[in-house]
């Protein structure tokens, strides 16, 4: 334990003191959680657990615009599915709730005043047409998007413009306000991340950004400093894209709760579209006909139902596995990993600078490995439903598991196991009786009526003896069994496919077997 806190940093010795790795995954509940939201929860699980830590589930709602109801159960259902399952969030409780930060809002507006009192952050009055207007006045070409920042915050109406007298009489009247961070001028803000090593800012590059908003809400900004410091938060693992907002969260931290408390920081690569550059987002599923989401999502307010992970056929154990190697690797060719490796060899060290471009292809390739591995028993209740779906009622028992041992290896996902093993339970419909009547001729007639009677009378109903049999018949009447396993498949099956064609006959049995010899027998002659 202790030499892996030496590879993952100078935590070390915080933890060894402490004892206690404590991360966070933090999603907004806006709506279906990205695979990209999936991987970050992952790597802060797997983190946590190879730490011997907590993995808490905090739900960032602050901004209420984009609130979505249901999203928060479906975050949490989407991490039990994955078997990432938090061990403190909204849900399961904990000592340092609540972990819904809408539910935390009376506590972060002590700690903006706060700021504001010791002159880090300051009041700002200025109305939105006030803030348009001043964009409007100072935009250049070399600066087409002014900022609020330590330039612009001199002309603009807040607490630092104002006397002290006009600040109190338009707090008093209730004017809205919002509380803005004062980033220092001409300063060079360092930290160290865990996957990118040391990272600095030229603070004159920044803004003044919002801290508390007009609603009493705090920002992002605010919200995740405090939050990671009341909920003892040792490690904070989160996007790329939040990799720009850093240097705001290091001076919050410096000035409320002193920069050495800081949780230790890794920002995750990107996961880009497989096809052009940038972030692969949900239009890029939509066009390409894969899915982003874990799980299916319903927009209660379009209606629009965007089909899962889940749903479109993969095993969990196959898409964490996906992910994980989505921008990490132990450093050798592996690729497959169950997740006690993962537990065991998962190193934020080893988590890859650069984005990682997400191919379905690959992605379907490893839920075919784990359907390989998967056992039938575990599978069969999948395999019950996909056939449901499709309108066909099947009973789990030994005999599903057969059949999903027989075509498991063909089956890439959950869905494909209805064309795969439809037949075992209904009657092909139609019979590709093309490739069967050019060549039908009396002998082969006479096979099929004498393999029928044999089939009645045989004793031991098992792919051996069936097999046996058939060939004996062959024998004696000096066919070829290439010119007679075909028809005898297309009989069973309906067409050139399927496993075995006495592992199949086995399944179905004696009645059915025979059955449908009868019946294609009947379709054939008409040819002869
Ligand atoms: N609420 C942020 C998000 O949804 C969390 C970022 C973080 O983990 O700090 O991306």
């Amino acid at each position: 334990m202790i030499n892996r806190h030496k590879v993952e940093g100078h935590y070390h010795i915080f933890a060894a003191m402490n004892n206690t790795v404590r991360v966070r995954f933090a999603p907004s509940p806006t709506g279906g959680l990205h695979l990209g939201g999936v991987r970050t929860a992952l790597y802060n699980y797997l983190f946590a657990k190879n730490h011997g830590g907590k993995f808490i589930l905090r739900i960032e709602d602050t901004d209420q615009t984009r609130f979505v109801a249901g999203a928060e159960d479906y975050i949490q259902e989407c991490l039990k599915w994955c078997g990432i399952e938090p061990d403190e969030s909204p849900k399961h409780g904990g000592d340092y709730g609540p972990y819904r930060q809408s539910e935390r809002k009376a506590g972060y507006l002590q700690y903006a005043e706060l700021l504001v009192k010791n002159g880090w952050a300051y009041y700002a009055f200025d109305t939105p047409e006030e803030l348009d207007e001043m964009r409007n006045r100072f935009r250049t070409e070399e600066n087409p998007s002014p900022q609020y920042n330590y330039i612009l915050r001199e002309k603009m109406r807040n607490s630092l413009t104002m006397n002290q007298e006009e600040v109190m009489k338009l707090l008093g009247e209730g004017t809205p306000y919002v509380i803005r961070i004062k980033v220092p001028e001409n300063e060079t803000i360092t930290f160290t991340d865990m996957i990118r090593g040391e990272v600095s800012f030229d603070s004159s590059t920044l803004d003044d950004k919002v801290l508390l908003k007009g609603d009493g809400m705090p920002t992002y900004h605010l919200a995740v400093v405090v939050d990671d410091y009341l909920m003892k938060i040792s490690h904070a693992f989160r996007g790329e894209e939040w990799l720009p907002s850093a240097p705001v969260h290091i001076l919050i931290w410096r000035y409320l709760f002193g920069g050495d408390k800081m949780p230790e920081w890794a920002h995750l690569p990107l996961i880009l579209k497989p096809d052009g550059n940038g972030k692969l987002s949900k239009r890029d599923g939509d066009r390409l006909g894969f899915p982003i989401f874990a799980m299916d999502w319903k927009d209660l307010k379009t209606g629009e139902l965007t089909t899962g992970f889940k749903e479109r056929g993969f095993l969990p154990e196959a898409f964490v596995n996906m992910l994980a190697v989505l921008g990490w690797n132990d450093g050798s060719e592996q690729e497959l990993f169950a997740i006690t490796e993962l537990l065991e060899k998962f190193s934020m060290t080893k988590v890859h600078k650069g984005g990682a471009k997400f191919n379905f292809e690959k992605a379907k390739w490893f839920n075919h490995e784990y359907i390989k591995k998967t056992t039938a028993a575990k599978l069969q209740p999948l395999v019950k439903e996909a056939l449901f779906h499709k309108g066909l009622v099947v009973q789990e028992g030994p005999e599903l598991q057969k059949v999903i041992d027989l075509v498991k290896e063909r089956c890439t996902l959950i869905p494909d196991f209805y064309e795969h093993a439809s037949f075992f339970f209904r009657a092909p419909d139609v019979l590709d009786a093309d490739s069967v009547k050019p060549k039908w001729n009396d002998a082969k007639n006479l096979f099929f009526s004498e393999l029928i009677r044999n089939y009645e009378l045989a004793q031991g109903w098992n792919s051996t003896t069936l097999e046996h049999n058939f060939k004996e018949i062959l024998a004696a009447n000096q066919l070829k069994p290439g010119e007679l396993l075909l028809p005898f498949r297309i009989m069973l099956v309906g067409g050139k496919f399927g496993p075995g064609v006495f592992d199949i006959a086995e399944i179905l049995g004696k009645e059915e077997t025979v059955k449908r010899i009868k019946h294609a027998l009947y379709i054939f002659g008409e040819s002869i």
